[in-house]
């Protein structure tokens, strides 16, 4: 099963986005991440792989993706990124995805790292999915921005490179983090009538901790609503506040997008499986009546 297969058997698809642990972090840490995530049953998991520019091809990714699909059954979506890498390390890294029986692939330009040298073989994701679509056994995904790339010169420019992206044989789209729903629609609509007609999924990321209201307030191109902005700054001086309206506000996001009819929630969990445990009880209900009931 790969991930585009998913959206052919639910209307609505529900997953992860992990990342691989430092090198110095705990072994047990990661082993309690991948425990608490198994409990929660999603459909998929994506991996992310050198965020921040920080590592070419994912050794980290893969070896974590390898043990979600090995030990835990869980459907790895590998992230690979163009941004630094060249086709030769490109190459070396799909034959040992194929060996490894993993093909579900979010394909990414990849965050800058200046200090690194750009690559010659691919400027952007769309060059990368067009090598990936010759090769011919990926399962092909992408990403997407509902409120524009900050390095986009318009919405109507970015759209028009989405759907040439899309067009390289794209067959799934995950969304940047969005914490307006009203923004993603309007997203959706222009994207539909752009002719882009493949499954998107919506990412949310609960914000649970202060550490995050800065660094998603850095990240350009992500709109903090006003009432969302009201309540994370209201509660931020003390931590178990913040994390209860963090929750409540994904919870109350993620059940509107699901009864409206989205082809998916991506949760952002931040290999937090308590915030990820707490959100699935409160709309699994929910998603679960959308794809059993046919709502
Ligand atoms: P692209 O689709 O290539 O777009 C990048 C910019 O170039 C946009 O402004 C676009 O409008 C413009 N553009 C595209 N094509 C052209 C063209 N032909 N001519 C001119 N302009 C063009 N980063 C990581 O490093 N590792 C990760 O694991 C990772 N995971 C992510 C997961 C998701 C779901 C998302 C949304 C982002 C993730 N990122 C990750 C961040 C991502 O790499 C950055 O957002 C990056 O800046 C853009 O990646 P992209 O694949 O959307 O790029």
């Amino acid at each position: 099963m790969e991930v585009s297969q998913i959206f052919k058997q639910k209307k609505a698809v529900y997953s992860f986005e992990i990342f691989p642990p430092k090198p110095t972090s705990m072994l047990e840490s990661i082993e309690r991440v991948l425990d608490g995530i198994a409990c929660l049953n999603p459909d998929y998991v994506s991996i992310t792989c050198g965020a921040g520019g920080s590592e070419v091809m994912g050794n980290a990714t893969f070896n974590l993706a390898k043990r979600l699909k090995n030990e835990y059954g869980i459907l790895p979506l590998v992230h690979v990124t163009a941004i630094h890498s060249e086709k030769e390390d490109i190459i070396a890294y799909l034959e040992e995805l194929n060996e490894a029986d993993m093909h579900s692939v979010l394909a990414l330009r990849g965050d800058i790292n200046p200090d690194r040298k750009l690559s010659v073989s691919f400027r952007y994701a769309s060059d990368l999915i067009k090598f990936l679509k010759e090769d011919g056994r990926f399962d092909i995904s992408a990403a997407c921005c509902p409120e524009g790339h900050p390095e986009s010169v318009s919405l109507e420019a970015d759209l028009d490179y989405l759907k040439f992206k899309v067009d390289q044989g794209v067959t799934h789209l995950n969304s940047q983090m969005c914490f307006s729903n009203g923004n993603f629609y309007r997203f959706l609509d222009r994207v539909r009538k752009a002719g882009i007609n493949i499954p998107i999924q919506v990412g949310i990321m609960p914000i649970v901790k202060t550490v995050q209201i800065e660094r998603t307030m850095s990240l350009a191109g992500v709109e903090y609503p006003a009432d969302f902005s009201k309540m994370i700054y209201k509660h931020s001086n003390n931590p178990e506040a913040l994390a209860a309206a963090g929750i409540a506000y994904a919870t109350e996001q993620i059940i509107d997008l699901v009864s409206s009819g989205v082809d998916g929630i991506h949760l952002y969990m931040m290999n937090n499986t308590e915030t990820a445990r707490k959100i699935t009880e409160n709309v699994k209900s929910v998603i679960r009546n959308v794809n059993e009931n046919d709502v």
